[in-house]
């Protein structure tokens, strides 16, 4: 079974639950959420009630919970100490953050390693070693280094970064990568040849550290390190690279994650669930969202 979803919504009324009937509508069959506002550190507390109905309705759907994602908030950034109350607040929000994984019942979450803010890429990376070793092993939640774009001071754009964090990390059970599709190609990796960048990610970082992929289109040139995603098939990597990356062979596993834009005010997830499930490009696909 193709094991693919996009981002979806959680609120503080329905929560998971929520956020779980909307997959549902799209067809989806994973899904990935932040805990609250994603440009936000404030957090609502978990109803256990709610986790219950929420992990019954997994179990009705056959949705396996393990393939199940959370993104940590963008504004977190372990790479940055030069403020340091910041830098133990990003440290401290984590822990919390893993433990409301753990309560969820949900063992993965993606975080955007950091941007050095001018500290340069070696500190940077020393930064998010430290802070990690604090933040991994007290739970049972892995943490996805997520591929970045390379905007700015982003440290993650290059799979040789990911891999010094990760020979830093003592606890190499719970660390792990999420490709985003548009933001290697942003970054400069040719994500149209995805076999042989399968294999250099496979050389460079280890296939085994590969547990989720963003799939989005990017509306820039490879190498523009911009950071802005497209609707599938309607970007400058296209329709048929992606579609041959979701169906991968050796991506089977993996859960595939749409973060692509609304269309005016409209998911898209549903439809572009939809094409993907049909394989054909349909290139009115964002009318189509626009009608409803
Ligand atoms: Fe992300
Ligand atoms: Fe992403
Ligand atoms: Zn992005």
């Amino acid at each position: 079974m193709l094991i693919i979803g996009s981002h979806v919504k959680y609120n503080k009324d329905s929560q998971m639950l929520g956020s779980l009937e909307e997959a549902l509508g799209y067809g989806a069959t994973t899904f990935m959420f932040y805990t609250g506002a994603p440009q936000n550190t404030s957090r609502s507390e978990i109803n256990e009630k709610l986790v219950e109905e929420a992990q019954k309705r997994m179990k009705e759907e056959k949705i396996d919970c393990s393939k199940v994602i959370i993104h940590a908030p963008y504004i977190i950034n372990l790479a940055n100490n030069k403020d340091f109350d910041k830098y133990q607040f990003s440290i401290d929000f984590l822990k919390e953050e893993m433990k409301r994984c753990e309560q969820l019942g949900i063992d993965k979450m993606v975080l955007h390693p950091g941007s050095h803010v001018g500290l340069g890429m070696s500190k940077g990376i020393e930064n998010i070693i430290d802070a990690l070793n604090q933040i991994l092993g007290e739970t049972k939640v892995t943490i996805l280094l997520e591929t970045m774009a390379g905007k700015g001071s982003e440290i993650g754009s290059d799979f040789k970064e990911i891999k010094k964090i990760i020979t830093g990390v003592k606890d190499k059970n719970h660390i792990g990568v999420c490709m985003d599709t548009c933001h290697m190609n942003d970054a400069g990796y040719d994500v149209n040849d995805f076999d042989t960048l399968l294999e250099y990610f496979d050389e460079i970082v280890g296939l085994e550290f590969l547990q989720c992929i963003h799939i989005n289109d990017s509306k820039n040139e490879k190498g523009a390190r911009k950071d802005r995603h497209e609707n599938i098939g309607f970007g400058t990597i296209g329709f048929d690279s992606l579609i041959k990356i979701i169906y991968h062979e050796k991506l089977k596993e993996i859960p595939k994650i749409l973060e692509t834009p609304y269309v005016d005010e409209y998911s898209p997830y549903k439809q572009e669930i939809e094409m993907i499930k049909n394989k054909k490009f349909n290139e009115d696909l964002k009318d189509i969202i626009k009608a409803g």
